[in-house]
């Protein structure tokens, strides 16, 4: 059934949680859903692809972006800038496509006051430990960009209560299999089962 709207979902969690290695293991299940390729003015770690992870920009060409008003948000993290493209997302949304966000905390914020609808998912690790463990394990961030990713999330943990669900990232599986119910709950709602209501009206 092809809806009239999509669902914006944002996804929110400390660096190297797993938000990445997630979102690629629900879009290889789902369809009809699209990934907000965010621009960033950080530099691309090893296997990272413009357009495909990120769009990569200069700090003069994302701020030409912040003053042409083009973005839905955006925020900077650990000394660069990053953000989502209200172009992009409003014609999927428009064509009835679910869109995913994958944002830290303070866009996050932005996107709950813009847009109401919005379903919002705060993704953690099983501990604190392991969270510094993948950071190191992924191998792509000096010691000081670990350090400050990890004193980051401890900020990042105070802003769950205004999320709407939870998920922990213990198996990736696990956490796509929460998200998969959280998706097809945000389904089952009665607006947005509007349209096959009227042949019972
Ligand atoms: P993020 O996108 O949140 O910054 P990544 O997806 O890059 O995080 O994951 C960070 C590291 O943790 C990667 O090396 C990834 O392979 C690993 N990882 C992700 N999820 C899990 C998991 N459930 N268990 C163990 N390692 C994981
Ligand atoms: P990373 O450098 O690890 O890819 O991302 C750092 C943080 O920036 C993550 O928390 C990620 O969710 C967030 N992020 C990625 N894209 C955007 C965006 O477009 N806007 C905002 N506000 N945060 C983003």
């Amino acid at each position: 059934m092809k809806k009239e709207k999509g669902q914006l979902i944002v996804l929110s969690g400390p660096s190297g949680v797993g938000k990445s290695t997630v979102i690629a293991e629900l879009f290889s299940q789902r369809d009809n859903i699209y990934f907000s390729v965010s621009y960033t003015t950080r530099q691309p770690r090893t296997g990272e692809q413009d357009g495909v992870n990120y769009n990569f920009v200069d700090r003069a060409e994302f701020e030409r972006m912040i003053a042409a008003n083009e973005l839905l948000e955006y925020a900077e993290y650990v000394n660069n800038y990053y953000g989502t493209s209200l172009k992009a997302i409003q014609e999927r949304l428009d064509a009835g496509v679910d869109v995913l966000l994958d944002i830290e905390v303070q866009g996050a914020a932005k996107v709950r006051a813009r847009c109401p609808g919005a379903l919002f998912i705060f993704i953690i690790p099983p501990s604190f430990e392991e969270l510094s463990r993948r950071l190191h394990r992924r191998n792509t961030d000096s010691e000081d960009v670990i350090a400050g990713r990890l004193e980051k999330a401890k900020v990042e943990f105070k802003e769950i209560p205004h999320y709407d669900y939870l998920v922990i990232n213990d198996k990736v599986s696990g956490a796509v299999a929460e998200i998969e119910a959280i998706l097809t709950a945000a389904e089952c709602r009665v607006e947005n089962r509007k349209s096959i209501l009227t042949q019972f009206a």
